[in-house]
């Protein structure tokens, strides 16, 4: 069960206490003033810009990529 001030225990569990209704209405003001979306748009490019690093890694510093991958897999 999500914590309570979160938009997820609002919207998915119907809570209405005051801490999930401030943090839904936080989101929707977020959302309609466009931050969500902005917000959505960056993390997709973030991503985007990993995933040709990582294939740009892995294809010409093979060695640097397995070390990277390593460490993360073990962190
Ligand atoms: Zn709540």
């Amino acid at each position: 069960m999500a914590e309570h001030g979160t938009r997820s225990r609002y919207t998915y569990e119907l809570c209405r206490c005051t801490e999930c209704v401030f943090a839904n209405a936080t989101y929707l003001r977020r959302y309609r003033a466009g931050d969500v979306n902005r917000e959505r748009e960056e993390a997709r490019r973030q991503s985007e810009l990993n995933t040709a690093c990582a294939l740009y890694l892995r294809v010409n510093h093979p060695r640097v990529y397995k070390r990277i991958k390593q460490r993360i897999e073990n962190a």
